[in-house]
This record gives structure tokens, sequence and C-alpha cells, in this order.
């Protein structure tokens, strides 16, 4: 009787002992349970959706790596050392920048008194310099070593070799044949903008040329006024047949804005880049086809030729900018098929350059983009100034997810490419042209991420 009572009191230990052990057990899974559920909730709320937020770290990186050195603080010291190296040393230097500019869209309105929408970029032109006893200007590149050009400011200041320094000359002779006197000057031009590349590196040497002079004369001059001698320098000493829009960009420009510029009377409205949701990304070609001066001049006298045809209708037309596409398509039987075309491509475009500021003013990206695509199609077509390898890129671009437009960008006949992405898109597009461009010529493009920068002004 006392054994049956020993085994059920054990019996009865080995059933709780079983009950406790899968409680425990139990308890542990609901643990872990509770744990993943933790883990999973707590991951969620520190990866956020990339939607909101953006750009994600490992692209922050590699827009970081696409971005040009813009000429840091360092590159700027070694610019004055050599500055020291190539005219000894002296009073405090002065250092002077001026950005590149892209043009958004509105090519070829300028000098049609139309509508422009550049913004300024990122890489940039500095001017060390140093004022100096004598009435002498003396100037050196790094992009071009060996050569200085000099020059006296007490006689007239005529056209020489070598050609980079008509830009200089023309400057200083605009600037005092304005009633402007100007002291003698030392300055080293410095640059993280190619030369060439459609990015307008000729405006920024001669706005930075220009501030340079009137800084170290204890002068300064409003933008307008400052612009339009930079202009009239490049017309008349580098022979340029330039419009006015890459002045008014590089003096006017405003951090974080694109700028919509009546080439008329100069107005200007600023609209703001959204910098979460937009990338501006410029591929140069690296090719600049030699026809494009004489093409260029040739494109303003047909613009010249269906302005005075026009006229003849409508007496009050003075620039393209005056005309309505109906007007054009009116005229089109008085006027031979190419002025026809190159009327049409400016009077589209003028309208383009409009609707994109306000497009991308109310964020309708999409929208932009395909503004831009049209005003690239009209101006290999209509306007005939793209080359291959600019509608390569473009086309190659838009195959490229997240790509809201894309389009040539300048004077044409190569230069770059401008394009507006979804920042996500960026790496890829960048992989993507590397690829295919290099395949079909034999070159690589450069490729890089761009913010809208400030104008022309005095570092330090
Ligand atoms: P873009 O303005 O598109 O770069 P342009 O043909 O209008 O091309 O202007 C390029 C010319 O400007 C060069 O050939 C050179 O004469 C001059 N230039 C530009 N940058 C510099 C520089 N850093 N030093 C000397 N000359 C320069
Ligand atoms: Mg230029």
């Amino acid at each position: 009787m006392k054994e049956t009572r020993a085994a059920e009191t054990l019996r009865h230990r080995d059933r709780r002992r079983e009950f406790v052990l899968s409680v425990c057990i139990c308890f542990t899974f609901v643990a872990i349970f509770l744990l993943c559920v933790f883990l999973r909730v707590s991951a969620s709320l520190r990866l956020p959706s990339p939607q909101l937020f953006s750009p994600p770290t490992s692209l922050t990186t590699f827009h970081h790596a696409l971005r040009v050195n813009h000429m840091a603080e360092d590159a700027i010291s070694q610019n004055k050392e050599r500055f020291a190296q190539l005219f000894g040393s002296g009073d405090k230097l002065r250092t002077i920048r001026a950005p590149g500019r892209v043009n958004l869209i509105g090519e070829h309105t300028d000098y049609n008194d139309g509508f422009v929408f550049p913004m300024a970029i990122e890489p940039q032109v500095v001017v060390v310099c140093r004022s100096r006893k004598d009435e002498i200007v003396k100037v050196a590149s790094t992009v071009f070593p060996n050569e200085f050009v000099e020059f006296s400011l007490q006689k007239k200041i005529e056209r020489a070799k070598p050609a980079w320094g008509n830009y200089v000359r023309g400057v200083a002779a605009i600037l005092m044949s304005a009633g402007i006197p100007l002291s003698g000057m030392d300055a080293l031009i410095c640059n993280s903008l190619p030369v060439g590349g459609g990015l307008s590196s000729s405006a920024a040497i001669e706005v930075s040329i220009a501030k340079s002079l009137l800084l170290l004369a204890g002068l300064s001059i409003e933008n307008d006024r400052l612009a339009l001698i930079c202009q009239k320098a490049e017309q008349e000493y580098a022979l340029v047949p330039c419009g006015i829009m890459d002045q008014m960009i590089v003096t006017a420009a405003k951090s974080g804005q694109a700028m919509l510029l009546d080439c008329r009377d100069f107005t200007k409205q600023y609209v703001p880049l959204e910098p979460k949701e937009l990338r501006v990304v410029i591929v140069n070609s690296m090719v600049k086809h030699n026809l494009g001066d004489s093409e260029y001049v040739m494109r303003r006298r047909q613009c010249e030729e269906g302005v005075a045809i026009l006229k003849r209708e409508h007496p009050t037309i003075k620039a393209l900018r005056d005309v309505t596409m109906k007007q054009v398509e009116a005229a089109k039987g008085r006027m031979s098929e190419i002025v026809y075309r190159r009327c049409r491509h400016v009077v589209a475009e003028n309208l383009r350059a409009i609707e994109m500021a306000q497009k991308l003013l109310m964020q309708h990206y999409d929208e932009a983009g395909e503004l831009m695509v049209k005003s690239h199609n009209s101006l290999r077509d209509d306007y005939e100034v793209s080359c291959p390898e600019l509608d390569f890129l473009v086309e190659q671009t838009m195959k490229v997810k997240g790509i809201y437009g894309a389009r040539m960008t300048g004077g044409g006949f190569g230069g770059s490419i401008v394009a507006l992405a979804r920042p996500r898109s960026v790496e890829a597009l960048s992989e993507h042209l590397h690829k295919t461009y290099t395949a079909k010529f034999d070159r690589q493009p450069n490729v890089f991420v761009t913010t809208a920068t400030a104008g022309a002004s005095v570092l330090e």
C-alpha cells in the first residue's frame, strides 16, 4: 500500500515536471516570436521607405564620387603656390570664382530675343590675382601652361595670339571703353570646368577676369552691365557672335535655382530645383566638331532671313520672339524649307522654355522631361545642330529607368547633354552610358552630377 502511494507520488511529480517543462518551452517560443516581431518592427523603423528618404546612403556616396571636384580649398592653395612661382611673392592675393552653366532648355533662342532656362553648375573657373604698380595686365592659365598674355592698359588693346588671350584682352578693352578705369594685374586662371565642353568656360573666364580687374581697381558694377560688357568682349575680341545667356547666368545665378531669362528685357525668374526628387546630370560627349562656329553664324542669318520675311506681313515683328506658330505656318510658302524649319524650332523652343519653368515649379518632372526630349528632337531635325554622339547619348539616357528627360545642351555639334533624373537612377545611368557610348564611339563620356550654384563671386 505504501509502495503504491510512493509510486503515485512519483508519477504525480513527473507529470508536474512535464507540465512545468512544456510551459517553459511554450514561453520560450512565445518569447522568441515576440523578439522576432520586435526586431522586424524596429528594423523597418530604421530603414525607411526610399520614396520618403532619398537618396539612400549608398547613392549619396556614389553621387559624391560623380560630383566634380569644383576646386576645393587645397586646390586653390596649390594654385596660389603656382601663382607665386609664376609671378613671385608679394602683396595679398585675391581669388574670384565664376561657375560654368548648363542650359536646361531654350536652345538657340537667346539671339532671337527669346527665353532660356539655364542654371550655374559646380565646375568653375577660379582666378588668383594681385594688383601691379604699373599699368600692365599679365595673365597665365593652367589650361595653357607655357603661355602668358601680356598687354598695357595705356595703349589701345588689340586682338593677338594666343587665341585664349582675346577673352582677357576683350574684357579689359571693353571695360576701359565703357569709361571704367582699371589698374595693372597679375592673374592665374585655374579651371575645373571643361574647356570647349559646351558648359561655357568662355563666359566663366570673361566674368572672372572682369570681376578681378574691377576688384583690384576698387570698383564693382551691376550684374546686367557686367554681362553685357563680357558678351561684347567675346563678340569683338574672340569673334564669337554669342547671345547673352551665358554671361547673364554666370553673373546672376542663385544657389539651388534655375533661372528663366527673358533675353529681350533681361527679366529673371528663379525656379527652385527640389534636391530630394531631382538630379541634374551632365554628360560630356568629349567631342567638339569644328563646323560649330560657321554653322552658328549661318543659323543666326537664317533666323534673320525668317524675320525679314515675316515682317513683310506683320511689321511689328522685331525678332522670332514676336512670332507665333500660326504665323510661321502661314508663311511656309514664302520662305525656303530650311528657314521655315529654323523658325519653327525657335518659336516652339521659346514656348517650351516657359512651359518647362512652370513644370519644374510645380514639380511635374515627367512633363518637364518630355519637353526636354521634344527640344532635342527639334534641335536635331529642325535646327540641325546635333551630332551622332549627342543623339546617341540622349537616346541611351532615355532607355534608363527613372530618367525624366534628356537633351543636348549648348550650341551643339558636340559638347554635352543634360538629363533630369530620379536620384536612384544616376548610378545605372552612368554605368549604362559608359558601357554603350564607349562601345560605339571608342571614347569615355564624362558623366557628373551637379547642383545649381550661385553666380560669380569674390572668394577672398
Ligand atoms: P565653352 O564656352 O563651351 O567652354 P567656347 O569655345 O565658347 O567653349 O570657349 C572655349 C574657349 O575659351 C577656349 O578655347 C579658350 O580660348 C577659352 N578658355 C576657356 N577656359 C579657359 C581657361 N581656363 N584658360 C584660358 N582660356 C580659356
Ligand atoms: Mg562659350
